[in-house]
């Protein structure tokens, strides 16, 4: 027979009760923390289109307006820039409403092959800008019914394929291969490009990684692709895969559940 002791039990929940607060207090620095990185990672990734165009529109002010050829390259320059900075804060508004939860996946049944057929569509000029060959395999493959959001699928997809345009050899390929499995299909975007080292692989799904960062900004990269796909694909509870072999190529898998 235990005696009972009232000051165990209150001991006992004081200490649960502080415990409870002290996770509460760690959780609110963590996410103070990562405010605070947030702002300066995109306080520095704004200066640096803003800085550019702004340099190329005082120089022509100085003078270089005043001799047409140059004016139009430094015109050029200051537009791309622009267009980067246009990227780059629509890249942002998609990354905070898919990190906070503020978008609600639309989840029907989508034919992925088709989409991925539109999106071909979409990227042909600039994949046969660099001589590259869009490819879905196997050939046969006619359709592949999924649950998914279609418009962020489409967005996961674009990401995937437009990373292989980007980032693949000239005059290689970029494939899509569909595999069927008995409650989901396993979507892969491969191309044959010089691949991600190894030891970047891993942190290419952060917000604003890039192995070479002025390769990105050169192909109009914002560096947040990746970051936005890994966000939705968390959304569909898809689990994604990425392996790559120097010189060889990137494969980048993900799957999706079937549609009955
Ligand atoms: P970015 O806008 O820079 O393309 P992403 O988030 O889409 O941003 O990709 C992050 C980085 O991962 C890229 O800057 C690039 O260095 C690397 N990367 C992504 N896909 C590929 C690929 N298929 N081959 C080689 N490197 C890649």
């Amino acid at each position: 027979f235990k005696s009972f002791n009232p000051f165990n039990k209150l001991n006992n929940e004081i200490s649960d009760y502080v415990n409870a607060k002290q996770i509460e207090i760690d959780e609110l620095k963590r996410m103070e923390s990562f405010r605070r990185e947030f702002l300066a990672d995109v306080s520095h990734e704004l200066k640096t289109p803003i800085f550019a165009a702004q340099g190329f529109v005082h120089t022509l002010l100085d003078g270089a307006k005043d001799d047409p050829s140059v004016a139009k390259r430094f015109l050029k320059k200051a537009a791309k820039s622009l267009d980067g900075l246009d990227a780059l804060v629509r890249d942002l508004v998609v990354l905070t409403q898919v990190e906070t939860g503020d978008i609600k996946m639309n989840f029907e049944i989508v034919d992925i092959v088709s989409i991925t057929e539109d999106i071909f569509e979409q990227l042909e000029n600039k994949a046969d800008k660099r001589g590259i060959h869009l490819k879905i395999r196997p050939k046969a493959i006619k359709e592949c019914a999924v649950v998914a959001d279609a418009q962020r699928i489409y967005q996961v997809l674009t990401n995937f394929i437009d990373n292989g345009i980007k980032y693949g050899k000239e005059n290689g390929k970029v494939s899509v291969e569909f595999e069927e499995f008995e409650e989901h299909f396993l979507i892969t975007v491969e191309d044959d490009g010089p691949g991600i080292p190894k030891d970047h692989l891993a942190r290419i799904f952060e917000r604003f990684y890039r192995v070479d960062k002025s390769r990105s900004r050169e192909t109009g990269g914002t560096g947040l692709g990746l970051a936005i796909v890994k966000h939705i694909l968390n959304a569909h509870k898809s689990s994604i895969n990425v392996t790559s072999t120097p010189e060889t190529g990137t494969r980048f898998s993900f799957t999706l559940s079937k549609g009955i």
